[in-house]
């Protein structure tokens, strides 16, 4: 059925609009906006949303699983505490968590982005395996923690590109596997085989908001000739298919990727002549400005998470140089230590302005609004990350939105041309009111239908992970 929406203020590409007339298809796109007085009085049956709208946030890089992690690796585990020694952590959870386990993470998980104002995510799923190690596969002959993710987003209600993630080496040089990362393992053909079931699947079944890519792991797990080989073979079938990968997070990754190929890691992939503007990069910490320039260059998005960043030590994106060359910056929540793109557009900023001892180092001349001009740049870069016409509201985009309270204390005496830097700077993420996705209201009066339920999911499924 064909919706009608009333907005009170709205974030048009054009800037905000009041009484926008917004329809929406069957399945979730929006099909025409309208100012037009008379489109309100036209009568029918019109939702009013109030309060002020913004596009729904992409989330363009997450592992659900890392949940169940977050805020029990802050212990000194050793004298010198690292992304490496995190990882052992990181494994140990890995190793426990079955599809079902998976399932009541990520819903909970799921309704905490819906609350945060993400309506859309990219998760980078590498947990292929069952607990024994088998190749389980669940419905469409595809592993069934493919099928769990899944599953927690059409129950929650947000928006999935679900990346599953080739993984096939412990480091350069195709060093094997680790034991603690079999579960991650497939050989080129078992992932190959598995995509097309799950693209031939995605082509056969209408489920508006959900898609499928694919993800490397990082330039450790894979070799460049799979690379080429997987993404050429993939090319042919989807030449649209999102494609991620992380690199160069960490320095000592840098250095082993020089010692083993005498490239850095950002060069020595864009040297293989495969990354377009369908690819995301996620982290490029430790990137030189000619890299980051022909990442730019070549189209593709990169995608940082500052919280995790932090929480991880990894250290500083180099913002400045990459929007001066023009490059879409999305937002994630990667390892879920925090799940809020304010916290992640927030600190996106302040990080310039601790290094530049200035103010508003990210507001441009056309768009003097830092809460303003970060939301619609990350939003944009988002869902060019996840490939899904989300990001703004428009026409031939999907009816993904969120309305801010303005009676909120957070938000009081907001203009609209305000509302987003309070959103980000002034406690205002719990002004979100309502979340729509497709059209259709996920959250409602601050609070998803599926809150409580998940969380009691979420804290039985912890209590059976850490009995095993
Ligand atoms: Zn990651």
């Amino acid at each position: 059925m064909r919706r009608r929406y009333r907005l009170d203020w709205a974030l048009l590409p054009r800037g905000w609009v009041r009484d926008v007339t917004v329809t929406v298809s069957p399945s979730g796109t929006i099909e025409a906006l309208t100012t037009d007085a008379s489109a309100h009085r036209a009568g029918g049956d019109v939702e009013r949303v109030a309060g002020f709208v913004v596009p729904g946030m992409p989330n363009a890089h997450s592992h659900a699983f890392q949940r169940a992690l977050a805020g029990r690796a802050e212990a000194r585990a050793a004298a010198r505490d690292s992304f490496w020694t995190w990882r052992h952590a990181m494994y140990a959870i890995a190793n426990e968590v079955d599809a079902a386990d998976l399932r009541a993470i990520a819903t909970l998980l799921f309704v905490e982005m819906l609350e945060a104002g993400y309506t859309s995510v990219a998760e980078f799923h590498y947990l292929h395996r069952g607990r024994g190690g088998g190749w389980d596969l669940g419905s469409d002959g595809t592993p069934a923690t493919w099928d769990a993710i899944r599953a927690a987003a059409r129950d929650t209600g947000i928006g999935l590109t679900l990346l599953p993630t080739l993984y096939q080496a412990a480091d350069f040089g195709a060093v094997p596997l680790r034991p603690d990362q079999q579960r991650f393992r497939s050989t080129t053909t078992e992932f190959l085989d598995a995509i097309g079931r799950r693209l031939a699947a995605d082509r056969a079944t209408e489920a508006p908001g959900m898609r499928t890519g694919i993800a490397f792991h990082s330039l450790r797990a894979v070799s460049i000739e799979t690379i080429r080989e997987v993404a050429a073979h993939l090319r042919a079938l989807e030449p649209a298919l999102p494609v991620h990968i992380h690199v160069a997070e960490q320095r000592r990754e840098v250095r082993a990727c020089e010692r083993a190929t005498g490239a850095r890691p950002i060069d020595w992939l864009l040297r293989a002549g495969v990354v377009d503007e369908h690819w995301c990069l996620v982290h490029c910490t430790h990137a030189t400005r000619a890299e980051l320039v022909a990442v730019a260059d070549a189209g593709a998005t990169i995608c940082v998470s500052i919280s995790t960043e932090a929480n991880l030590g990894d250290g500083f994106f180099d913002t400045l140089t990459f929007r001066a060359a023009q490059g879409g910056l999305a937002i994630g929540s990667d390892s879920q230590s925090t799940v809020d793109p304010t916290e992640e557009l927030r600190w996106l900023e302040y990080q310039q302005r601790l290094r530049r001892r200035r103010r508003n180092v990210l507001a441009t001349a056309e768009e003097p609004h830092v809460g303003t001009g970060l939301w619609r740049t990350a939003a944009l870069a988002g869902a060019r990350a996840l490939g899904q016409p989300v990001g703004e509201i428009a026409a031939g985009r999907r009816a993904d939105w969120i309305a801010l309270d303005p009676s909120h204390p957070a938000l009081a005496g907001a203009a609209p041309e305000a509302a987003l830097d309070h959103l980000l700077f002034a406690g205002g993420r719990h002004a979100i009111r309502e979340v729509y996705v497709a059209g259709r209201r996920v959250l409602t009066e601050h609070r998803h239908p599926l809150r409580a339920a998940a969380a009691a999911g979420y804290r039985e499924a912890l209590r059976r992970i850490d009995r095993r």
